[in-house]
Parts: structure tokens; sequence; C-alpha cells
């Protein structure tokens, strides 16, 4: 909502990113700006989201990721505003690459921290919390990037609701590494986790 989040997309040597600051419902095509991976952003007309350090540095490190979706949806920002991963409750939490989403370590928004931190959450996994703020979730494209931010959302609001009824029963790691290997051939998630790095 409002300007919360950000999005960004590999194009040629950089990527292209969302503008800081902007409504989503204000945005236009010429407010997309182009960063390098090489060089810090020039200044221009158009300033880049505040957070271009970790999506640049995500660009960087995963050559597996070509989109970033960056969102303060409101059931995973809650678990991330108590530093909570979210536990294998559901089998779509392999979804994310392993047994759980990791919530990254609070660092200020924007920061070279925040980015270091975002990055040690994601090894091996597609997705990840950041404490006291929101969620991070990366595709091969666009679209797959946005189901998986969808999805973390998802498990995070039924992770609440299942609360409710006491403290959620989780599945083993044996069946979590079955699910996961199950994936390797399902659906948006071909090729996209990796069974033995849980
Ligand atoms: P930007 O508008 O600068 O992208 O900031 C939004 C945000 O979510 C910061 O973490
Ligand atoms: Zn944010």
């Amino acid at each position: 909502q409002g300007s919360s989040g950000n999005v960004s997309c590999r194009w040629k040597e950089g990527l292209l990113i969302t503008p800081s600051g902007i409504p989503y419902d204000a945005l236009s095509v010429s407010d997309i700006v182009y960063i390098t991976i090489e060089n810090d952003p020039n200044p221009g007309p158009v300033k880049p989201s505040s957070e271009w350090r970790f999506h640049r540095d995500i660009m960087s490190k995963r050559k597996d990721t070509n989109a970033i979706v960056h969102t303060h949806s409101h059931f995973a920002t809650a678990m991330a505003i108590h530093s909570k991963e979210i536990p294998a409750h559901h089998y779509m939490v392999a979804a994310a690459g392993g047994k759980n989403i990791k919530c990254a370590k609070y660092a200020t928004f924007g920061s070279q921290a925040l980015s270091d931190n975002a990055l040690e959450a994601l090894k091996n996994r597609n997705a990840c919390l950041l404490a006291h703020h929101g969620v991070i979730a990366l595709g091969q494209t666009l679209s797959e990037a946005l189901w998986l931010a969808n999805e973390v959302e998802t498990l995070a609001k039924l992770y609440s609701i299942a609360r409710q009824y006491g403290k959620p029963p989780t599945l083993s790691n044996q069946e979590m590494a079955k699910v996961l290997k199950a994936f390797k051939n399902y659906g948006p998630l071909k090729g996209r986790t990796k069974p033995n790095d849980q």
C-alpha cells in the first residue's frame, strides 16, 4: 500500500527498479530507474528505491534470480515484528526452498547492514522475512517473485489463524525433505528447490 515495498528485474548489466517514495497508483514507466551492479546509482531525475542495495546485492550474488519483490504484507510483517521465522507448519513453506522461511536480523531500511542480513537469511532460500520490516521474495521472473511473495503472506496468515488452536505443530525435517524433492517437478517451483540444502 502507498509506496511500501519495491520491485526489481534484471536488465542488461544491472537492474530496473521502482523509484523511491512514489505511490504505486501514481507510477509511470518513466519513473522506473536503471542501476548497474558495478556502481552506486548516479544522481538522476528520479531516485531509485531506497532499498537498491539489497536488490543490487541479491542480483549480484544470486545468479538464479532475475526478479525481486519486497513487501510489507501484513501477516508476514506481523511475524517479522517478533523476529519469528515461518516454521514448517504447512508443506507449502518448502516453496521458499527449505524447511522454514528465515527472518533476517533487523537493520535500518536502505542500509548496507540490511542487505547483508537479508542475504544471510536468503542462503538456500528464495524468500525471507526482515525483522520489524517485511518480506523479500525472489524469482526467475517477475510473476514468479510476486507469486512467492503472495505464498509467504498466505503462509504467515495461516500460521496466525492456526495459533488460535494452540502452538501449531510442524512437519518433520524428513517430511519437508520429501516435499522439497517432490517440488523439483512441481509447477512454478520446477528446478527452484534444492532438497539437500535445507
Ligand atoms: P522505497 O519507496 O524507497 O522503495 O521504500 C519503500 C520501502 O519499503 C523501504 O523498505
Ligand atoms: Zn520496506
